[in-house]
């Protein structure tokens, strides 16, 4: 038999997807191959909407809503977290497929409107599940911290994602493979994460009685809140009814102040995706006995010995100074420079690579930016001495050729 392969989605499709707004009709498939791809389709529209949002927020209050120093950071790990699913399906659909293929107790038919229904519904109430455990439990909280790192709140948040989440997400849809065919999981789970997409704005502020059933902008403005009233509330996907049926719904009150109630201090991409596993190591080490160092794995990120399961939130907000931000931005713009300097093969990488490596010596040196474990401290140096002697070497043994980049 031949393999199904996926088929483009329309314009109309793209622009609708992002909302949820499509119809059982035209996204149900009898094969798990002819699943489009709707999440790396949909990235024209994403940056339709990002422009969108700059021009309507610069419209609005004068101001750019964006900051190039941040989005790059949630940009690239957007990037980051999709490389792997270029390669090989994501584990939660592979998963989903074994077990249905091994354990199925009951075939619900892929063309019913009412599978299509009963999974749009499966599919949230285990990213409830999935998403309320990755703030619950810090073994997961390590992969989850990297979507609440940025400390503003737009568009561009929507796409700063865990490279590591979908380690631990399978878990929670498996129920689902028992009786849910997989071509129909395939494309809600897709839908449920292009839904949260839009609600990353500040500038929808209230949609009526939508609020009642719906995950909103202003429910999930709450969600990346660090002020008290926001902190393990609405974790909702879609909808916001599970939060409302749990106990964990708070309507937005006052002013929201986004991001983790300690600060990262950084926007390297690689620190900000992995930085918290070598803290929660060295956690796991230093706690005494081994009562404490299980809670330190499977309690919330603010336990410690003596508090309750999830600690109290007294954490005293602090922000980044503006040298740091400024430092880092320019260390970035470098460090994209560079990047495009390899692609396109241009001999003023050497020099450029050489200055970048000293210039990310230089602010570990002086301590602009800390990446935690005093190990990973020095392989940052020694790999960045290292780097910096390679390039040079690079430079001296090509003295004639020019040096420009544009
Ligand atoms: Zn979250
Ligand atoms: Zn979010």
């Amino acid at each position: 038999m031949a393999r199904a392969e996926p088929s483009d989605v329309t314009f109309s499709q793209g622009g609708r997807m992002l909302f949820y707004l499509v119809s059982p009709n035209e996204t149900s498939f009898s094969d798990v191959g002819a699943v489009p791809r709707y999440v790396e389709q949909a990235t024209p529209f994403f940056v339709g909407l990002l422009l969108l949002e700059v021009f309507v927020g610069w419209l609005k209050t004068g101001n750019l809503l964006f900051k190039v120093n941040d989005g790059t950071t949630s940009l690239s790990a957007g990037m980051i977290s999709r490389l792997p699913n270029l390669f090989v399906r994501s584990l939660e659909v592979s998963s989903y497929i074994y077990v249905w293929n091994n354990f199925r107790i009951l075939e619900l038919p892929w063309d019913s409107a009412w599978t299509w229904w009963l999974a749009f519904l499966g599919v949230d109430f285990g990213y409830y599940w999935v998403h309320r455990c990755s703030h619950e439990l810090n073994i997961l909280w390590a992969a989850h911290q990297v979507h609440h790192s940025s400390e503003y709140y737009n568009l561009s948040t929507a796409l700063r994602q865990s490279v590591t989440q979908q380690c631990a997400s399978w878990v929670f849809y498996l129920p689902m493979a028992l009786l849910v065919p997989p071509s129909v999981f395939a494309v809600h789970i897709q839908f449920n994460l292009l839904y949260q997409f839009w609600i990353h704005t500040e500038l929808i502020s209230d949609l009526g009685p939508l609020e009642w059933i719906l995950n909103t902008p202003s429910h999930h403005r709450v969600h990346h809140g660090r002020n008290l009233y926001c902190i393990d509330k609405n974790y909702g996907g879609t909808l916001i009814i599970w939060d409302r049926l749990f106990g964990t719904f708070a309507p937005e009150g006052d002013k929201v102040v986004y991001g983790l109630t300690h600060p990262i201090n950084t926007f390297e991409i690689l620190y900000v995706q992995f930085h918290y596993y070598t803290y929660l190591w060295q956690q796991f080490v230093n706690a005494n006995g081994i009562a404490h160092k299980l809670s330190v794995i499977f309690k919330g990120p603010s336990w410690e010995p003596g508090k309750p399961r999830l600690g109290d939130h007294e954490n005293v907000p602090k922000m980044l100074s503006q040298t740091t931000l400024l430092l880092m931005a320019g260390y970035i713009l470098l460090t994209l420079t560079c990047l495009g300097c390899i692609i396109d093969q241009r001999p003023a990488v050497a020099l450029l690579e050489t200055a970048r490596c000293v210039f990310m010596i230089g602010l570990h040196s002086l301590g602009f930016i800390n990446p935690g474990a005093s190990l990973l401290a020095l392989a940052t140096r020694v790999f960045g001495g290292l780097s910096a002697l390679y390039w040079a070497v690079q430079i001296l043994r090509q003295p004639s050729v020019e040096t420009k980049c544009h």
